[in-house]
């Protein structure tokens, strides 16, 4: 069955990928990501219940959603994520997917394939283990491998590592994750380092631009540009005689609003037009005075107009104050 047409937002952007965030508690702490005190998280019931988000989908699924991605948090904190998935693949979405940590996915790999989840992307920070606990505060490395292999062997493919080089961190380790697509073919996703609610270590020099980290991997040999269906705002590359992928996120040096095609549900029900804009709109609480069917579509539409031309993360002073917490909105 052909998916229906994606709805166009206010600049022409095809909007068919909604990601969603199914809590804003995590198993780790990682320091770019959450303060040294922790968090107030929020209490269960504030978060959308399986039911509101199947339903959310389904409503969404109407005018063209065909990509979702559950993120957090930690999404596989959640009790019940392989009937979600199942229930998400059931409503007809083309590709179902999920960002983790890594630490709780080796059981659950399969069982989640079986589900019907496409892909998974694995955050990997260092290949340190001394290193990883003092980015995660916490976590043990041992742990994300045996989910990338296991994510392998049950061909939740292609394994994308995302890895968010920060100058002094890990930033002397890029060559060491790029070689990595020498020998197998995963897709190693360098995330630009953005501002965040942790302790204030944000700080723009902290950033490892794109452009530096193109110039370091070429020196492992040419980059060509490698394009893929489904590719999103990732710049793709391979390196000649490599079998995975290179791909990078540049949200700071080089935004790709014009191309951005996703919303995203927090993990408390509220739309979130633009990861670096406050502006949210409510659906739970509609939907738990019982909206109908009709009046959440309404508020889906609503999202997609007001969605802005793009960020101005790049204009604005008080940077690190736009993402409140990654973690709660769902990174
Ligand atoms: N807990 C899951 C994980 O770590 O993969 C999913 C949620 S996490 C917020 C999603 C992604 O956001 C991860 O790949 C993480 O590395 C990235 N992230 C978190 N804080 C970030 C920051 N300040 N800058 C860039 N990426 C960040
Ligand atoms: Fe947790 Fe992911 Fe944030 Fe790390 S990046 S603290 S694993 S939500």
């Amino acid at each position: 069955m052909n998916d229906p047409a994606p709805i166009t937002d206010s600049y022409n952007r095809h909007i068919d990928y909604l990601r969603i965030s199914l809590t804003d508690k995590c198993n780790l702490q990682c320091v770019y990501c959450m303060p040294s005190k922790g968090l107030k998280f929020f209490r269960n019931s504030e978060i959308m219940t399986d039911g509101e988000i199947v339903r959310f989908v389904r409503i969404a699924h109407k005018h063209g959603l065909r990509k979702v991605r559950f993120t957090g948090g930690e999404p596989l904190l959640r009790k019940n994520i392989v009937k979600l998935i199942a229930s998400i693949k059931n409503i007809g979405i083309a590709d179902v997917s999920l960002t983790t940590n890594g630490t709780m996915l080796a059981s659950l790999a399969e069982d989640l394939k079986k589900a019907g989840l496409d892909r998974v992307n694995i955050s990997l920070d260092t290949m340190k283990a001394d290193r990883y606990k003092e980015i995660t505060r916490k976590g043990d490395i041992a742990r994300v491998w045996e989910a990338i292999k296991e994510a392998e062997r049950v061909s939740l493919s292609p394994v994308k590592i995302n890895m968010v080089p920060i100058r002094g961190i890990n930033d002397d380790e890029i060559l060491s994750f790029a070689a990595l697509t020498f020998e197998k073919d995963y897709h190693i996703r360098f995330i630009e380092f953005m501002p965040a609610s942790s302790d204030g270590i944000w700080r723009r020099e902290k950033c490892v631009s794109s452009k530096e980290i193109l110039d370091a991997i070429s020196i492992l040999g040419n980059l060509e540009s490698f394009k893929f269906r489904g590719e999103g705002p990732s710049r793709n590359y391979r390196i000649n005689g490599a079998v995975g992928v290179i791909g990078i996120i540049s949200p700071i040096s080089d935004h790709f609003c014009n191309s951005c095609n996703r919303l995203r549900l927090t993990s408390i029900g509220r739309i979130r037009p633009c990861l670096f804009s406050e502006e949210e709109i409510d659906i739970k609480t509609p939907m738990r005075n019982g909206a109908s069917d009709e009046e959440v579509e309404n508020l889906f539409l609503q999202a997609i107009k007001v969605k802005p031309e793009r960020h101005l993360i790049n204009e604005n002073k008080t940077v690190s104050e736009h993402i409140k917490t990654m973690s709660k909105i769902g990174g």
